[in-house]
This record gives structure tokens, C-alpha cells and sequence, in this order.
């Protein structure tokens, strides 16, 4: 069929339904068919899967996505596209649009009103206003998918992508990797685009462990550790730790470093999630 993800296809769309571009939305639509396939071919994608497509825009990557998927369930949040979409999409018989925010809706209710079994991958090209929270989202409410692939600003790739010593390592790297291993799977320049972002993007692909990458004994405790630790970079851990959030004192971190085997003059962006864990219970292990 006529592929959406073209210039001239996509603005012709665009001109016909008189749709205006929306900044707050994010709305920056894919043009290049070879991306699509790249990102098709990245998720793994095969008649087997489903997907959960996040902000749909005006059905392009969507097209392809339903001609390798077993099913396609694409959230789009802006009415006026829902037109576009149905005009675009005319034929292909695996896709369902729905238009909602994605961060409003029962994710778990989604997934058990339509799939029926097999893995669910989570694919968009999303805006980057909204990245952090959608990922977070599937990831916090433990939805069950199997991977979520997306692309995103280059910048926000790498910082969930990034090791322990790396600049871009922060609190995003950790609370990802907890969850997920990473792999950027493509860097996109701004041309692909209508309109054109001011920046790269790339595609990470995040594969979604069974269980999380270490064992704490209590997640609110690991990530207030970790946001304490990220929260004053300059500081070092016994300071950050002791003057965060968290308000331990100072021999209480002292000890629990410790105990670690983390020395207390070390700074957050060194620390490897197992240190991390170690940390985190050794303190629910004292209060
Ligand atoms: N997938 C299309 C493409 O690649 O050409 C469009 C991508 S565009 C960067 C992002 C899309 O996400 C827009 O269509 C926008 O309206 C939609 N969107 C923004 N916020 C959303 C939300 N909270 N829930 C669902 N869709 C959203």
C-alpha cells in the first residue's frame, strides 16, 4: 500500500484534514520509510507480536508496524488526528485506535481487553516532554511487556543507556537499568522529520527483565537513596546521604557505607546498582 511516511504523502494528509502542527504535543512526524524498518527490525518485531504503539500522529510508523505485527493498538491523544488516522489506515485490519492520553489509561486493563497472549512490545517515536513519565509508567506500574522501543531525543537515550563513571549517568540510568538492560539501536537525524526537532534522536530499545536487575528490600527507600545521591553531585556520598531527603545521620551513613564497602568520599554518578542496593539495605535494615 501507499507508504505514509513520505514528504509529500504526509503533507498532502496534512493539508487535506487543514491540521495544524501541535508543539505541546510534541508533534514532530516521521518521513523516512528506511527508519520505520530499521525501528521495525531493532524491536524484533514478527507476526507473533503485539504492539502498543504510543502517539500514532498520522499513522506512519503505524502502517509498517501493522504489516510485520500481529496487532497494532496505537494511543493517540490528539482528536483531531483521529480522521487522519482513520483515512490513512483504511484497509489495515490489525490496528485499534484509541484516543487517549496514554498516562491516563488502566495500562493492565488495556492489555487484558486486547491482547489475547504473546509478547507485547511498547513502540513509539515520543514526544520528549512526555518520554520519562510514559516509560515510567509501564515500568513502575509493572506492566507486563516484554520490551519498550522508542524514539527519543539523543541526549535522553544516553542518559538511560549510560554506565556507572559516564557523564550522562543519573538517577534516569538507574532507575531504567533497574528495570531493563539497554541498547541504542539507531541515532536519527532532525531531517527525517516534519517538522524538523532541533536535535538527534535515537532509538533505544529497553528489554524488560522478569525481575528487577537487584534485589532491595524496599524500592521507596532505593530511589529516595538514589535521588539523594544524584540530588548533590558535588557532594560526596556521606554528605548527599546525610543532608538529602532522607535526613540520616551521619554515623548512621557512615556505618552503612561501611558495611557497603563503599567508601564515604565517593560521589552518586560511580556507584553500580548493586552498590546502590547494598546501600539502600543497609538503611532498611537500621530504621
Ligand atoms: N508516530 C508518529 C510519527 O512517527 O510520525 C508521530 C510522532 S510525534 C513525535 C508524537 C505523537 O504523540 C503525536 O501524534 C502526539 O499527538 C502524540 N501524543 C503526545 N502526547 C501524548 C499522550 N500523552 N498520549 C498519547 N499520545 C500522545
Amino acid at each position: 500500500m501507499n507508504k505514509i511516511a513520505t514528504p509529500k504523502n504526509t503533507k498532502e494528509m496534512v493539508s487535506k484534514y487543514g491540521f495544524h502542527f501541535s508543539k505541546s504535543l510534541g508533534q514532530n512526524f516521521l518521513v523516512d520509510y528506511n527508519i520505520i524498518e530499521k525501528i521495525i527490525r531493532g524491536a524484533g518485531i514478527t507476526k507473533d507480536t503485539n504492539v502498543i504503539e504510543v502517539g500514532p500522529g498520522a499513522g506512519s510508523l503505524t502502517q509498517g508496524l501493522s504489516e510485520a505485527a500481529k496487532k497494532v493498538v496505537a494511543v493517540e491523544i490528539d482528536k483531531k488526528l483521529i480522521p487522519i488516522l482513520e483515512d490513512t489506515l483504511q484497509g489495515y485490519e490489525n490496528i485499534k485506535v484509541i484516543n487517549e492520553d496514554i498516562l491516563k489509561l488502566d495500562l493492565h486493563q488495556l492489555l487484558k481487553d486486547e491482547f489475547d497472549g504473546g509478547d507485547i512490545k511498547v513502540i513509539g517515536n515520543l514526544p520528549y516532554y512526555i518520554t520519562t513519565p510514559i516509560i515510567m509508567k509501564f515500568l513502575e506500574e509493572k506492566v507486563p511487556v516484554e520490551s519498550i522501543i522508542i524514539m527519543i531525543q539523543k541526549e535522553v537515550a544516553d542518559r538511560m543507556n549510560a554506565k556507572p563513571g559516564n557523564k550522562d549517568y543519573g538517577a534516569l540510568s538507574v532507575a531504567v537499568q533497574y528495570y531493563c538492560t539497554t541498547e541504542i539501536i539507531t541515532i536519527v537525524p532532525p531531517t527525517v522529520f516534519i517538522p524538523q526537532p532541533k536535535v538527534d534522536s535515537s532509538v533505544i530499545k529497553l528489554n524488560v527483565l522478569k525481575e528487577p536487575k537487584v534485589k532491595v528490600e524496599r524500592e521507596d527507600i532505593f530511589f529516595k537513596v538514589v535521588k539523594d545521591a544524584f540530588g548533590k553531585r558535588r557532594k560526596t556520598l556521606l554528605n548527599a546521604l546525610s543532608s538529602g531527603d532522607l535526613q540520616f545521620n551521619k554515623d548512621m551513613v557512615r556505618e552503612v557505607l561501611k558495611e557497603s564497602n563503599v567508601d564515604e568520599k565517593r560521589r552518586g554518578e560511580t556507584l553500580s546498582l548493586d552498590e546502590f542496593a547494598s546501600i539502600a539495605n543497609g538503611f532498611v535494615r537500621r530504621i
